[in-house]
């Protein structure tokens, strides 16, 4: 199957009003030009280096999505281009963010990252860390971020029950939060699923989806 038929067949099965990142981290340009051609504009990397090297190489109307976990030193390098940031796991994190941000002159777009797994490997904030985050006066005054959503990985299992009650414990996370309005918050984004999950994490209430092997073929 060739990229164009992948990414077809699976814009196909996507609702209105889920985004699809096309993950395409450690696969050559030309494959992610191929998914361009086909009219995809958003792409997910999970190295700032990577991700750096290939925005510098691609046309410019590319919206680039980090979906790794980030180190703080390296924030500066994705921040004059980066569209959205999935894995901010810690308001250290958002402050350097925002430091950045303010130095390029643009605010940029991030969501929380929740642990919703049962894997110890996994990054993210706890339910009642998130809460504190978004109540710290510190987070209050950030001006140069915004934070649209929650991005949550569930626990790399077969078991369809235990995925599905994950996915189910980020959206009710996310509803309790939504309310939550200030003019650096606007929830409205939750982001998960991907190649083997996507669907029951629409089901679940997933508005954005990060495939990869799907699309590109395995890693
Ligand atoms: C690699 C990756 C994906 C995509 O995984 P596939 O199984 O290839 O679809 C999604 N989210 C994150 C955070 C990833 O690192």
């Amino acid at each position: 199957m060739s990229i164009q038929s992948n990414l077809n067949t699976i814009r196909e099965s996507l609702p209105e009003h889920v985004t699809l990142v096309a993950v395409s981290k450690t696969k050559p340009v030309s494959d992610l030009m191929q998914a361009y051609e086909a009219g995809q504009r958003i792409f997910g990397e999970n190295k700032i280096q990577e991700m750096t090297d290939k925005w510098e190489q691609m046309p410019k109307d590319i919206q680039w999505h980090m979906i790794g976990h980030v180190q703080s030193n390296k924030v500066k390098f994705m921040a004059p281009f980066v569209s959205l940031i999935h894995g901010v796991d810690s308001l250290k994190l958002l402050q350097e963010i925002n430091k950045q941000a303010l130095k390029n002159n643009r605010i940029i777009d991030c969501l929380l990252q929740v642990y919703i797994a049962e894997e110890e490997s996994k990054f993210g904030l706890d339910e009642s860390e998130l809460k504190e985050l978004l109540t710290d006066v510190a987070f209050k005054e950030l001006k140069n971020i915004r934070i649209l959503g929650l991005m949550g990985m569930a626990t790399f299992t077969e078991d369809q029950n235990q995925i599905k009650k994950e996915f189910t414990h980020l959206k009710s996370i996310f509803d309790s939060i939504k309310t939550n309005k200030t003019s650096n918050c606007q929830l409205s984004t939750i982001s998960m699923g991907m190649s083997g999950d996507y669907q029951l994490a629409i089901e679940c209430g997933s508005t954005m989806v990060r495939i990869g092997s799907s699309i590109f073929g395995g890693r």
